[in-house]
């Protein structure tokens, strides 16, 4: 095919769309089912309504190609686990009695039964529940979800396009089911999971399917030459099949690297790929495979994880580029449309100047189609589209909220010295323990108390303006009151004011800086019916005025005991954010860190002696491929040391991480120069503890003794326990007893017994030394 007739052919699509609806009716119909005020037909037909207007939406703005089978209740790799039938033994009970029971009780546990474990789908804040496979699973087709919801696009008399998590991804993603060998790869189930997916296919071509798309993202990540043979095995064979549609392989997050090859030789009719990642990277690969001849090319040229209107002559650019390259080229976003919010029209707080430079789903829709268009009928077809679309971008580019030059030139003098402390960490311990004066083995917290239901009332009451500022912060002040004096009573040595006055720990500091955006509507899915709206990182950041500052000493005046400060690390701020695209993201940790910065000295200057910053997302925005990683780590580190460096020796410097497995970042934990790190560790039975002596980890740790995920208390005895264990592989000099994380989950009752067990154990622990 020419060039010409490929570009003739383009037609717009889509991998997938955001699942709950204008006013999240998915979340209230789910969870209406699990309370028992929605029964299984109303949920059906709910969610069936709701697949039905987006479909109907994406028709009407132009889209060739709907997908189908993209919609969940829960989430799409449950659903794959369903459809190959890889139900766990503990659930199978359940899921035979009623498949839908059985399905929640997979995503979430029963009274008496686990639920599959839980964790993030490639480097975004989605996240799936973890496949359990062993050497004894049997796979079994169950193909009605996809068929039914193809058909169900199929009757509105639209193309369809069935969208599966590739059986590949599948497997990589898996881990071995409790009581495997931990050293049991799933990647061995290949040979008996392809029979089931070519089950699947021959069901879906008998309903009519022309084509089916299969997910393959894991392959965007460094692969070994064992797991890309296996990739090359899985598409030879399902490309061989007789009874099937045409498959298309699609890949996103990433460019796909030694996978590249593997696929565009493989007997498949289509690939998609991502080209807002490493763009040029991408095309120069596909050029240097020879292309791909006789094959349909869908192009992610339009960012599925961002919020940002294209650059619509840019990505015509690159579109324009790829039409020698393959058969026939598609437009389409990089990635699934779940990851961003609905519709940016429903923002009604957001200027409309600025508004202008936002896409949500709807808007990246069009943006696809118009795109396609373009390709299709030439630039003259769309000028009016590409005048607005500059206009959108030049009013951006220009604003004062993009550059700020006060922000830039102080971003543009920062010298190394600047993310240095005045004193290098074996010094400044002295000075720290001589100015805090704590026992060996110090009790601490790690942030928060409980947010209780009066906190969030007052908060409501303040929004609907029932309560003044005044009455406000009188109740915070009481509240903080009130945890200052249970921790003194408790005998905790480090106390902290409870962070009562926070909704979030983003965007708490996201609505008090310059240049962040907040949302009305853009809820995005973080895990089955949780959904969050993550603040717009816009533009230039800087801090008008102090964020907690008042806080922390207010609960000072308190006690004579060190109340230690709270603040969000620039990490975790970008990484539950949506980030610009017009700098790089050191640029922008950069400016976080200055203004954070601020508030980290004005605590010092306030009398504050500990100062925690938390950064639970230092390793989730660790690149996917290995080689990217280095860059990455060079400015978040850098960031969180320019946040930190400007105190004084004998201010102590906390940070916090909530997860256990961290071997691969130890490294970068040293290079942030924090003096105390809090880590989670009470499930692991202090596994950290014991990775951080053997990595020589030469600071002061406090791993959790206390799990505060679930309401259960610990007792004095366990978490006595778990210190003994601590102290094997950190000295009593380097020791620190606190829980897992933040307390604003639990309840009151609970987090009273499990402090006071906690404490009790750091005495009956001392007292051994
Ligand atoms: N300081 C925060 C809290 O205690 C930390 C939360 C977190 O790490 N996720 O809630
Ligand atoms: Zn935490």
């Amino acid at each position: 095919m020419t060039a010409k007739s490929a570009a003739a052919a383009a037609r717009a699509t889509v991998y997938g769309y955001p699942r709950q609806g204008q006013g999240r009716e998915l979340k209230k119909a789910v969870e209406g089912y699990w309370k028992g005020r929605v029964d299984a037909d109303a949920l059906r037909a709910t969610a069936a309504e709701l697949r039905r207007a987006n479909w109907r939406q994406l028709a009407e703005t132009g889209v060739h190609e709907v997908p189908t089978g993209d919609f969940s209740y829960y989430d799409h790799v449950l659903d794959t686990s369903v459809m190959v039938g890889a139900i766990p033994a503990r659930h199978r009970a359940a899921a035979e009695r009623d498949p839908l029971d059985g399905y929640f009780a997979m995503a979430r546990g029963t009274q008496d039964m686990a639920p599959l474990e839980m964790t993030k789908w490639f480097d975004t804040n989605y996240h799936y529940l973890v496949p359990e496979l062993g050497p004894d699973t049997v796979f079994t087709a169950d193909s009605g979800k996809q068929v039914g919801e193809f058909r169900e696009a199929l009757a509105l008399g639209l193309t369809a396009r069935p969208v599966l998590v590739g059986p590949v991804t599948y497997l990589l993603l898996a881990k071995p089911a409790p009581g495997v060998a931990a050293d049991f790869d799933p990647l061995t189930l290949l040979d008996r999971l392809l029979p089931v997916y070519a089950e699947v296919l021959a069901d879906l071509r008998a309903a009519g399917t022309e084509w089916a798309q299969l997910d393959e993202p894991a392959l965007v990540q460094d692969r070994t030459p064992a797991e890309l043979n296996a990739a090359e095995r899985a598409y030879r064979e399902l490309g061989m099949l007789t009874d099937r549609p045409k498959l298309l392989v699609a890949s996103y997050f990433d460019r796909l690297g030694d996978a590249l090859p593997v696929l565009a030789k493989a007997p498949v009719e289509g690939l998609a790929l991502d080209f807002t990642e490493s763009a040029a990277a991408h095309l120069d690969a596909l050029a240097a495979v020879g292309g791909l001849p006789g094959k349909r090319l869908i192009a992610g040229v339009v960012d599925g994880r961002n919020i940002w209107v294209n650059d619509l002559t840019k990505s015509l650019a690159t579109l324009g580029t790829l039409l020698g390259l393959a058969d026939r080229v598609d437009v389409a976003a990089s990635c699934s449309l779940l990851h961003v919010p609905l519709d940016a029209a429903a923002e009604r707080d957001i200027e409309p100047q600025i508004l202008r430079w936002l896409a949500f789903a709807r808007q990246k829709t069009r943006e696809i189609v118009t795109l396609a268009k373009g390709l299709a009928q030439g630039t003259d077809a769309i000028s009016a589209q590409l005048a607005a679309n500059r206009a959108d971008l030049a009013s951006r580019a220009g604003s004062p909220i993009t550059r700020d030059p006060a922000v830039r030139a102080r971003t543009a003098a920062v010298t190394d010295a600047d993310a240095r402390r005045s004193q290098p960490y074996g010094e400044r311990t002295t000075a720290q323990r001589a100015r805090l004066g704590l026992p060996l083995l110090p009790t601490t917290t790690i942030g928060s108390f409980p947010q209780t239901a009066e906190l969030r009332t007052a908060r409501a009451d303040l929004r609907a303006n029932r309560i003044d500022t005044a009455g406000y912060e009188e109740r915070i002040r009481a509240e903080i009151g009130e945890v200052i004096s249970f921790q003194e009573k408790t005998g905790l040595d480090v106390l902290v004011h409870g962070e009562p006055e926070r909704n979030d720990m983003v965007q708490y500091f996201a609505e008090q800086l310059n240049g962040y955006l907040a949302t009305q509507h853009g809820w995005v899915q973080s895990y089955g019916t949780r959904y969050v709206r993550p603040p717009i990182l816009a533009g230039d950041i800087s801090r008008p005025e102090p964020m907690t500052v008042r806080w922390t000493t207010y609960a000072q005046t308190l006690t004579s005991r060190p109340v230690k400060g709270m603040l969000t690390g620039p990490v975790t701020m970008l990484a539950w954010s949506f980030v610009r695209d017009d700098q790089p993201l050191g640029d922008t940790a950069r400016q976080v860190a200055l203004a954070l910065r601020d508030e980290v000295n004005d605590l010092e200057a306030g009398g504050t002696s500990v100062i925690q910053v938390d950064e639970p997302a230092l390793r989730e925005t660790l690149p996917l491929r290995v080689a990217d990683r280095e860059a990455y780590l060079a400015w978040a580190t850098e960031a969180f040391r320019l946040t930190t460096a400007g105190v004084r020796p004998d201010t102590q410097i906390h940070t916090h991480m909530c997860y256990a497995e961290f071997g691969d970042i130890v490294q970068a934990i040293d290079d942030l120069d924090a003096d105390v790190i809090s880590l989670e560790a009470a499930r692991s039975h202090m596994q950290v503890a014991r990775e951080l002596a053997g990595h020589g980890y030469p600071r002061e740790a406090g791993p959790g003794v206390y799990d505060i995920h679930s309401p259960r208390v610990p007792g004095a005895d366990e978490a006595a326990a778990l210190l003994r264990k601590g102290l094997e592989a950190i000295p009593p000099e380097r020791l620190w007893v606190n829980p897992d994380c933040g307390l604003k989950t639990r309840g009151w009752p609970e987090t009273r017994a499990s402090l006071e067990h906690l404490v009790a154990a750091a005495r009956t622990v001392r007292e051994e030394l």
